[in-house]
Parts: C-alpha cells; structure tokens; sequence
C-alpha cells in the first residue's frame, strides 16, 4: 500500500513538471521582434517596445521586425528586453539556436 502512495506522489510530481516545462514554452510563439533599438522581445504587445518617431512628421513607425523564432541568431540576443525575456526564455533561446 505504501508502494502506492509513493507511485501516486511521483507520477504527480512528473506531471507537474512536464506543466512547468509546457508553460515556458508557450511563452515563447513562433516569432521573436527587434524594435528601433535593436532590442529582441518575444512579445509584440511588450510595453518596452520601442517605436521610431519620425522627428519631422511626428507620425510614429509602428512595424516591427518579426522573425521566425528558428531564423534567431545567437547575436540578436546579444540585446534583449529585460521585461519580457526572462532568464529561463533566454536559455529557451540559446538552446534554440544550438539546435540548429
Ligand atoms: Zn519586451
């Protein structure tokens, strides 16, 4: 009966973590995106993001350079947002870029 309560322990601590590690994927998407500063975030709704305003017009550029998360360079994180590219989502990247 012991050995039960023991299996049952286990098997929800692995599903936990297999949660955690599905979680940190998805904050991750498809796309990586390099602002004006030439900053990386992996959120285009990210408040850091910056956007160029044209000093004359005043009219603000809002595009983005959206890249496929698998086309990432170990340079572009050589800068990246400190408000959504957490430590974990960073070393998600360069394993990423490892792999290829
Ligand atoms: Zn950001």
């Amino acid at each position: 009966m012991k050995y039960l309560y023991v299996l049952i322990f286990l098997s929800i601590l692995i599903s936990c973590n297999k949660q955690a590690q599905e979680n940190k994927e998805s904050l991750v998407g498809d796309y990586v995106y390099i602002d004006a500063n030439d900053a990386l975030h992996v959120r285009n709704n990210c408040i850091s993001l910056r956007h160029v305003t044209n000093e004359f017009t005043g009219n603000t550029d809002m595009s983005v350079e959206r890249i496929p998360i698998e086309e990432c360079t170990r340079n572009m994180l050589q800068s990246t947002c400190s408000r959504c590219v957490t430590d974990s989502i960073y070393e998600h990247l360069l394993k990423t870029i490892e792999k290829q």
